[in-house]
């Protein structure tokens, strides 16, 4: 355990946590907290071994401490998995302990919903500690983050055509947008609002149908969308999404959408940029949804939460021209604005000790929300 620990990056802290009466196997990891608190979902999943648990949220952790990086925020990286199956494996008395546990690191750690968990998992842990997010709207939270995360994509896109093309309208820009999920939808209509031409692709035929009639958008297959004609592709569905297969064939000029890993692998970012197509580090476009819970934890509003999430704008202008000076790939660019950032502000919080303000300040206010 501790090879693998050494093995994955620099964790402050990986918390195994065990109760038998409840059936709860999981593992919480804090990577970094010199910006603020640990912050990122809890994942459940059938893992196939405790190794592959403990890889999986080793590795989802630290991409968390560069995803707030990045984005600007004053918050640190973590992420909980629970080992277990969440079709079956799911009661009350299992993410009530896990709140209790989660609460028991005293806000260091701040945990939200992630694939296999539900809003409705955060109310139970919300029952046992504060230091929870994306909690529903009537307990004081700020509910589905998918529009925030959408917005925030389209703000991104608006930055890489700004790139690319030298433009600052969407008007006529060929967008081909690959899933019609949460996120995938709400951005069609926040295109169709900017005047841009849109494509759609989803396996639901149904929805499809119904997005192309309100937004007069273009129906394409769900893999051909892929290597469609078009300026932006902008994957919104799966992962993986760029590689070895889908490569060669691509036809835009730019890659910039939601979708979590969009490449295969990091040399698919090399590849990108050999073929001249400019790509938007997905952990940076897709940052609106960790913006919107982050001014959850200052005392949430809608209105706030829209404006921030125009900061991926100027996030992405900082990626790219990073990548420009240093001739390197758009996503080691990010790293490298994660990683500026990280230095930059622990630097200052050695030299100053005491007199900048608390990271964790935002704490205080997450106590205060009503149960
Ligand atoms: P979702 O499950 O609501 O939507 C996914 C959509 O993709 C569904 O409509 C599904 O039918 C469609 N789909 C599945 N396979 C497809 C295929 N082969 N071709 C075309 N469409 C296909 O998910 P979501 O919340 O909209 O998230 C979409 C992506 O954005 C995911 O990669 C997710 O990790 C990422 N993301 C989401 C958020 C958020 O706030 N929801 C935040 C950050 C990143």
């Amino acid at each position: 355990m501790f090879e693998i620990i050494d093995k994955h990056g620099e964790h402050e802290e990986v918390v195994f946590i065990r109760n038998k009466d409840v059936g709860l196997k999981a593992i919480i990891a804090i990577h970094n907290t010199t910006l603020g608190p640990a912050l990122g979902g809890t994942r459940m999943w059938d893992y196939k071994s405790d190794e592959e648990a403990l890889v999986d949220v080793l590795r989802l952790s630290k991409g968390m401490t560069y995803k707030a990086a990045a984005a600007g925020l004053n918050l640190g990286g973590g992420k909980a998995v629970i080992i277990g199956d969440p079709k079956t494996k799911k009661t009350e008395a299992m993410f009530r302990a896990f709140g209790a546990y989660v609460n028991s690191l005293q806000g260091l750690y701040i945990t939200a919903e992630d694939v296999g968990t539900t809003v409705r998992d955060m109310e139970y842990i919300f029952m046992e500690t504060p230091y929870v997010t994306g909690i529903p709207k009537e307990f004081g939270g700020s509910g589905d983050p998918s529009p925030y995360t959408a917005h925030g994509t389209l703000m991104g896109i608006k930055a890489t055509v700004k790139h690319k093309l030298g433009t600052d309208s969407l008007k006529d820009v060929h967008v081909a947008v690959q899933g019609l999920g949460n996120v995938g939808s709400n951005l069609v209509e926040f295109l169709h609002q900017e005047g841009a031409k849109i494509s759609i692709a989803d396996i639901d035929k149904e929805k499809v149908k119904r997005y192309a009639d309100q937004y007069g958008a273009d129906i394409k297959d769900p893999v051909g969308i892929v290597t469609s004609e078009c300026d932006v592709f902008a994957p919104c569905a799966l992962g993986a999404v760029i590689n070895d297969q889908t490569i060669e064939g691509l036809k835009c000029k730019m890659v910039a959408g939601g979708a979590n890993n969009q490449l295969a692998e990091p040399r698919h970012g090399g590849a990108l940029k050999e073929m001249g197509i400019l790509y938007a580090p997905d952990y940076v476009i897709n940052a609106g949804g960790l913006m919107n819970v982050f001014v959850e934890l200052e005392g949430y509003s809608a209105e706030r939460a829209k404006t921030k999430t125009t900061q991926v704008y100027d996030n992405l202008i900082k990626v790219y021209e990073i990548a420009k000076d240093q001739d390197i790939t758009t996503e080691a660019a990010a790293n490298v604005l994660a990683e500026r950032r990280l230095t930059d502000i622990g630097g200052l919080r050695q030299h100053h000790q005491g007199r900048m303000s608390r990271p964790f300040s935002t704490l205080k206010e997450m106590t205060n929300r009503q149960k």
